[in-house]
């Protein structure tokens, strides 16, 4: 594909980051002038990793007993309904830790 700025270069898939946010995208980048454009699929995956950015909360850990506890914040303790006692399932990637709470 050829640039559709300067009409010379031709665009090259470019790795690129939102120094910010350290969010990594792929853009096309015009190896003449430098221009960068991104196509529709790769947009809807930067704008995918900000929803999920957005959705995240930092946690801390702390020791309890041999094992360590992670404090959850209120509002997802509420959005998901979650009481003492109540039990919830914890699942490992390699990315991290998911925990699904129990109805
Ligand atoms: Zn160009």
């Amino acid at each position: 594909m050829k640039c559709p700025v300067c009409n010379k270069g031709e665009m090259k898939k470019n790795k690129d980051i939102m120094e910010q946010d350290e969010v990594e995208f792929e853009v096309l980048k015009c190896v003449d002038c430098g221009e960068e454009l991104m196509t529709m699929k790769q947009l809807k995956v930067l704008a995918k990793k900000y929803r999920e950015l957005r959705k995240s909360k930092e946690v801390t850990f702390a020791r309890w007993g041999n094992s360590l506890a992670v404090r959850i914040p209120n509002e997802i303790v509420t959005e998901f309904n979650i009481i003492e006692g109540k039990h919830g399932i914890l699942t490992k990637d390699k990315k991290g830790i998911n925990i699904i709470p129990i109805a």
